[in-house]
């Protein structure tokens, strides 16, 4: 399928129409278990999973379902690097049961006790979470910087640096990261170079041609689309991959269902269609938020406004479904909001073709890092404020997206709640 495009190969990468029956989509792959060759030295090698595609054993390592997911997922991401490069290199990817499994897979590969990371000091929760607290307890040592200041990715790095982990855009609040300047300084000092590329997907974003060697998405936002199913992917090099395989899925167990697989195949087909209306839609409601006197400011890449907005332009073919925006009324306007929209829902979440707002206050998220030093504080609350509303715009009609946050953009606020203590005022009440 080497020289199609985007759209061609998110239809028909690794499913072929079945060769007996004719059924062109894929058969969900339930099996747990697939018969062997009688005992001999190939199955020791089929156990040991030295090649790329060894014969599936037990659906923790591989199956039918997953792999035809994971090529479709490497065709996708691997579509704006060289056919040289890509040769040389030889991606491969492999699937895991959410997002979160491909972050700590990838980090509890590729780091040991004694070993340092330097990573984005604010990307999603989970992840921050995983580097500021658990991988600290493991002897793992971590350098939190904002890695969209190349000073900071430089002056990070340590004699015992292993690997770079950026991610961009950042969830939440959109700061984006130079990949191909990242990239060189992460090599130039021999260290591999991970991104979280999950925001932008492999229709928006393709981080392997600008370098990195390592891709992780959550497969569960925008390559499902459909909010219906968890996943996550890491693409890299054969070699690691098959590192990543055997020591996260083998050993630790963190592998996918074949039914969420094909779900996200199925999903995976509309992807390059979706982000054009993401894009298209958040571009509107954003520009409609920049103008509305009871919004302060809002974030997003494809606004002039945006402090990275001319990287998003150079790094990424079209700015993304997510934007984040602060209300004047502050946390009592916020929760006025939340109450009157009908359109958008309030929850967590994202990338899927329901719109959704989520509330961040600032104080709260704090309180909870502590690792963060109080010059980081500062810097991110230049860009948060007292906290801010975080949308994901699905594919309702923008029209209707519009008039639901106008509507709901005159509800009165509950007056008082403003400012860096609102948060804790209303938590002492509760
Ligand atoms: C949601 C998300 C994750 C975690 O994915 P899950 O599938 O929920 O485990 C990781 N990175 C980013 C950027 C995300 O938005």
């Amino acid at each position: 399928m080497a020289n199609f495009d985007f759209s061609t190969l998110a239809v028909h990468a690794g499913e072929e129409a079945d060769p007996e029956t004719g059924a062109m989509r894929l058969p969900i792959d339930m099996a747990t278990t697939f018969k062997l060759p009688p005992f001999g030295a190939k199955l020791i090698d089929a156990l040991q999973m030295d090649t790329q595609n060894p014969p599936h054993a037990y659906t923790r390592w591989s199956n039918p379902t997953l792999r035809a997911l994971e090529e479709r997922l490497v065709a996708l991401e691997t579509i704006e690097l060289s056919a040289a490069v890509q040769s040389n290199k030889k991606i491969a990817g492999v699937v895991t049961a959410s997002g979160m499994a491909a972050v700590s897979a990838l980090f509890l590969t590729l780091l040991s006790k004694g070993d340092h990371v330097v990573a984005s000091e604010v990307c999603y929760a989970g992840s921050v979470e995983l580097l500021g607290t658990h991988l600290p307890r493991l002897g793992i040592e971590v350098s939190l910087v904002d890695t969209s200041d190349l000073d900071q990715v430089r002056s990070a790095i340590q004699s015992n640096t292993r690997l770079v982990y950026i991610e961009t855009p950042a969830n939440p609040i959109l700061r984006i990261s130079d990949i191909a300047s990242v990239v060189e300084i992460a090599h130039n000092a021999g260290i591999p170079l991970a991104v979280d590329s999950t925001w932008a997907s492999p229709a928006l974003q393709q981080p392997l041609a600008l370098g990195a060697d390592f891709v992780i998405h959550s497969l569960t936002k925008y390559i499902n689309g459909h909010g219906d199913a968890l996943g996550g992917v890491v693409i890299g090099s054969q070699k690691e991959i098959q590192r990543i395989r055997k020591e996260m899925l083998v050993h630790l167990g963190g592998a996918l269902s074949p039914f969420n697989a094909w779900l996200i195949l199925r999903g995976v087909v509309t992807l390059g269609l979706r982000m054009q209306q993401h894009c298209q839609s958040a571009q509107q409601v954003a520009q409609f938020l920049e103008s509305h006197p009871k919004v302060t400011r809002v974030v997003y890449p494809g606004l002039a406004s945006h402090p990275h907005h001319d990287l998003a332009k150079r790094q990424m073919s079209a700015f993304g479904g997510m934007l984040t925006f602060q209300l004047k009324g502050g946390l009592g306007a916020t929760i006025s909001l939340s109450e009157k929209v009908k359109v958008f829902q309030y929850a967590t979440s994202l990338g899927h073709a329901h719109s959704l707002l989520f509330y961040y206050p600032t104080e709260a998220y704090f309180d909870a890092a502590t690792y963060l030093s109080p010059a980081q504080k500062s810097g991110i609350r230049k860009w948060v404020g007292d906290g801010i509303v975080r949308a994901s715009i699905g594919l309702e009609d923008p029209k209707d997206l519009i008039a639901d946050l106008d509507q709901a953009l005159r509800a009165r606020s509950f007056r008082g709640l403003v400012g860096p203590m609102a948060y804790q005022i209303l938590k002492s009440k509760q």
